[in-house]
């Protein structure tokens, strides 16, 4: 099981969690965000392009997300495995990704989707904006991505539930125990 998406609302700790599954299974961790903020940081057409939508809190349009991804599909190092982050957030963005990973002869083994509260992500997502200063992290915009992940990004997992490959767990606890929590829902011994 080395090809997988983790699915979570803004907040729900799912770039940390990505970090540590992707030690474990030793597969390379893919996250679109962390993509566009590197773009962003060194001001590289794509992140020019990105940034006004990412400080909005609103979606990068399809035609820079998914070539993005697209290309980062067609290294080496995913041939034997991959966790994407962040990616695919919308129905669209399933179709997508269904048609690169079946022209690289793939597919995908399982989705885990990390759930949590909305009130307590609105909580973790302030504190963490007076920590790193995310452009991303005022209340409005906060909220603003939780409506979008209820209203876009959660029919994709239940585009997954129908090929049953999802797995939730509960991203809310300790970091440490959620990534139990994951191992063992992934049936993996640490
Ligand atoms: P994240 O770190 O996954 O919360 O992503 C941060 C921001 O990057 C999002 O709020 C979007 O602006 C942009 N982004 C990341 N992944 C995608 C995607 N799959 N489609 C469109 N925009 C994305």
């Amino acid at each position: 099981m080395t090809r997988m998406l983790i699915i979570g609302p803004p907040g729900s700790g799912k770039g940390t969690q990505a970090a540590r599954i992707s030690e474990r299974l030793d597969v390379p961790a893919i996250s679109t965000g962390d993509i566009f903020r590197d773009n962003v940081r060194r001001e590289t057409p794509l992140g020019v392009q990105a940034r006004e939508f990412m400080d909005a809190g609103d979606f990068v349009p399809d035609s820079v997300t998914n070539s993005m991804v697209r290309d980062r599909l067609a290294n080496e190092d995913v041939r034997d495995g991959f966790l994407l982050d962040g990616y695919p957030r919308t129905a669209s963005q399933v179709a997508e990704l269904d048609d690169i990973l079946s022209e690289n002869a793939l597919e995908l083994d399982v989705v885990l989707q990390l759930t949590a509260d909305d009130e307590e992500l609105v909580r973790r997502l302030l504190g963490r904006a007076q920590l790193d200063g995310r452009s991303d992290d005022t209340e409005r915009v906060i909220r603003h991505r939780l409506g979008l992940y209820h209203d876009q990004t959660e029919v994709v997992v239940s585009r997954y539930e129908e090929r049953g490959i999802v797995l939730r767990v509960n991203g809310l606890g300790p970091i440490d125990e959620i990534t139990e929590r994951i191992m063992s829902a992934l049936k993996v011994s640490s």
